[in-house]
């Protein structure tokens, strides 16, 4: 029999294992790329200070309502969107939102830091400098207001071009996070090499610590560390008034978890950002 090749010059067999396992993600991109933009909103989840268990920030978590399938997960759309080159669109519309929000809360004698997800493509192949410029521009926002999370593997492809980014971001006002710090390289090296000034601890250490002792050491160690190097440390994910009241003992600095709230609409979120949030343990309810 002829064997066939692709332009590429694969086999049929290499061809049909590099194509998508599930189809629907095809679908997922296409109406992405068709309709985007009219599903998108943004939801917000709020940061809270464990010092004084005030609401201080929030991230900025994008939801798109998909028009035949409903509600996606960013989980599952986002890595979708950054394989087909689509997720700058994605990004532009969430921090301009961000933006937005932020210089209203500020206008009304709230201020607050919102956290924006920055991809890799952002980060390599656009001008993320001059985008943010241009948000803050457009609605009158502080540069306080706004901190980007990245993850590691999006920063270590390109190092220097992303110190360079991050550099610029920081003479700007503007600060950055690593964001799901503990799941990727890790590197004690990367805390120093990129201009940040804030480390957000995986959920995955943080929601077990208390019965998982390797994940308590991580927890702790992790915290130490970051205080050495001047950094912040926002723990994700604590579920139960224990696990904060733990990491208010670690002296973490804030903390981001369904124990305070999910992710919520903007009009609830205000409501919660006037809420001082206390961790004794008769809090513990439904
Ligand atoms: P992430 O950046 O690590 O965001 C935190 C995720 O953890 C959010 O999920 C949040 O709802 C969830 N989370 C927070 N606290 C808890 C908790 O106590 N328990 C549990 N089980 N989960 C908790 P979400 O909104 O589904 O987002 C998932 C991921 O999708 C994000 O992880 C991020 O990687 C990506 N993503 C979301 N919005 C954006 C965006 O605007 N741009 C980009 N590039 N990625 C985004
Ligand atoms: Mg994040
Ligand atoms: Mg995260
Ligand atoms: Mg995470």
């Amino acid at each position: 029999a002829m064997a066939f090749a692709s332009r590429s010059g694969r086999s049929w067999m290499e061809y049909k294992q590099s194509m998508d396992p599930d189809p629907q993600n095809l679908f997922i991109i296409r109406d992405f790329r068709r309709s985007g933009r009219e599903g998108l909103r943004v939801m917000l989840q709020p940061q809270v200070e464990l010092i004084t268990g005030r609401v201080v920030g929030a991230e900025v978590l994008v939801r798109w309502r998909h028009p035949e399938l409903g509600e996606l997960s960013p989980a599952h759309f986002v890595p979708l969107l950054e394989q087909a080159g689509l997720v700058v669109t994605l990004t532009e519309f969430v921090l301009f939102e961000a933006v937005r929000l932020a210089a209203d809360f500020r206008r009304q004698g709230m201020p607050t830091c919102l956290s924006v997800n920055i991809s890799a493509v952002d980060l390599l192949e656009t001008d993320l400098c001059a985008k943010v410029d241009w948000a803050l521009a457009s609605f009158g926002g502080d540069a306080r207001d706004l901190r980007l999370e990245m993850t590691e593997t999006s920063m270590i492809s390109e190092p220097e071009r992303v110190s360079m980014v991050i550099a610029q971001l920081a003479s700007m006002g503007v600060t950055c996070s690593i964001d799901d710090f503990g799941m990727g390289y890790s590197s004690m090296s990367h805390l120093r090499q990129f201009a940040i000034s804030e480390v957000k601890i995986d959920r995955s250490f943080v929601y077990d610590m208390l019965t998982q002792e390797a994940h308590h050491a991580i927890v702790s160690a992790v915290i130490a560390l970051c205080h050495e190097l001047k950094l912040t440390v926002v723990a994700e994910g604590p579920e139960d008034w224990q696990t904060v009241q733990a990491l208010q003992g670690l002296n973490c600095d804030r903390a981001q978890g369904y124990v305070f709230s999910r992710p919520v609409e903007v009009s609830e979120f205000m409501a919660l950002r006037e809420q001082i949030f206390s961790f004794s343990p008769d809090q513990e309810r439904a």
